[in-house]
């Protein structure tokens, strides 16, 4: 039996409009998707009889929107995923929500959520119309009242380094709030995805986002602003008060295992030191996944990830978060180490820093995460 911490991740993938930034597995809503709940509560069993005895540490409800999905329909998975696996003390039962849902949030909390990320993206009617968003920032406010109502524990999503967007812009903006004492924030730069309506945008010269060097500064900007409101970045994208960081998302940067289950969801289990880590992912589509699941069982496809690819995966995703790679974690689990060239030259050059065991990005290493993190893999 594994010590290791487990999550489940359920997706929702259909949201009222697709955003024009959004490069995940979403699909409009219509409003016929009982099928696909029946499916999710079916393919919960499913893993619940596969590991029997492992409780869980945490669910998130990710999305897509499942805010769309009612009070009911979660409560059903949240007393599901009780009774198939069991609940680690303190479980962590988040959801992420969009601000026009905001007359469900307490059907949620009643029905066991204890966590609440709310899509916010920006307070400003211009930003969320820039944005595409179908909310504006009177809803953006009105819902980030009624989950302060609603539960202890609330985070809010931002998006920054939009189009002509300034660095005094931001400041305020961010500034602001901050001033409201949220303890958990997570916040994106724009990215320009391809095959999204922006990049289309982008291509035909019709939306210009900030180049690298602006992006920089408004990095340099967050971070700074947020270290002196308390709440500097446990991982590139998320800042809390200590103590206040999202539990479910630790377990995917720690290497933790995790189950996933709706289209597009994906898990991880076991690592080499235990047989092997087993990677699962489900059917894109919500039909395909319903049908899997019919066929199946789960709608999940299974494989068992050589100790070089979760030796990389580790590496990639441990780098993320302020505490850093576990060195001798990775060995034990894997048998496998980082590149010692790579970590000697980017030690020098000081992107890199040691503290123990673990492999930390320093604050001029985060710029280069993603870069630095490939060159380490073996
Ligand atoms: S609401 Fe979220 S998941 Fe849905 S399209 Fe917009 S950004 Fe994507």
């Amino acid at each position: 039996m594994s010590d290791t911490a487990l999550g489940l991740y359920i997706h929702w993938p259909f949201c009222a409009r697709i955003c024009p930034y959004c490069d995940f597995n979403v699909y409009r809503a219509r409003g016929n998707d009982g099928a696909l709940f029946e499916a999710l509560v079916a393919d919960l069993d499913y893993w619940a009889a596969q590991w029997p005895g492992r409780t869980l540490a945490s669910i998130h409800f990710g999305g897509g929107t499942p805010s769309l999905m009612t009070g009911r329909q979660i409560g059903q998975l949240i007393d599901r995923a009780q009774t198939g696996f069991g609940f680690d003390p303190g479980i962590e039962i988040g959801l992420e929500a969009n601000p026009n849902d905001a007359g469900r949030l307490a059907d949620f909390a009643a029905a066991g959520i204890n966590r609440l990320s709310l899509g916010v993206q920006s307070f400003h009617d211009d930003a969320l119309r820039a944005l595409g968003r179908d909310h504006d920032g009177a809803s953006s406010q009105a819902a980030l009242d009624a989950a302060l109502s609603a539960f202890g524990n609330v985070s809010i999503d931002l998006i920054y380094a939009r189009e002509g967007q300034t660095e005094n812009d931001w400041a305020a903006e961010l500034s602001s709030v901050l001033a409201t004492g949220l303890a958990h924030l997570s916040l994106y730069q724009l990215t320009i995805e391809p095959g999204t309506a922006f990049a289309k945008r982008a291509e035909r010269g019709e939306l210009t986002p900030p180049g690298d060097a602006l992006g920089e500064r408004l990095y340099r900007l967050t971070q700074e602003l947020c270290r002196e409101a308390g709440l500097p970045a446990y991982e590139i994208s998320n800042h809390a008060r200590p103590g206040a960081e999202s539990r479910h998302n630790r377990l995917y940067w720690q290497g933790a295992d995790w189950i996933g289950i709706g289209p597009g969801g994906h898990g991880r289990i076991g690592s080499a030191a235990t047989g092997g880590r087993l990677s699962t992912e489900t059917a894109l589509r919500p039909a395909d996944y319903i049908r899997r699941v019919a066929e199946t069982g789960t709608g999940s496809k299974a494989e068992t990830l050589s100790a070089l690819d979760e030796a990389r995966e580790r590496i990639l995703m441990g780098l993320r978060i302020e505490s850093g790679l576990d060195l001798e974690q990775l060995k034990h689990t894997t048998g496998q180490t980082v590149e010692a060239e790579e970590l000697r030259r980017y030690t020098d050059q000081g992107w890199l820093t040691m503290s123990g065991t673990r492999l930390c990005l320093t604050d001029e290493g985060r710029l280069l995460a993603d870069g630095i993190a490939a060159a380490l893999c073996p």
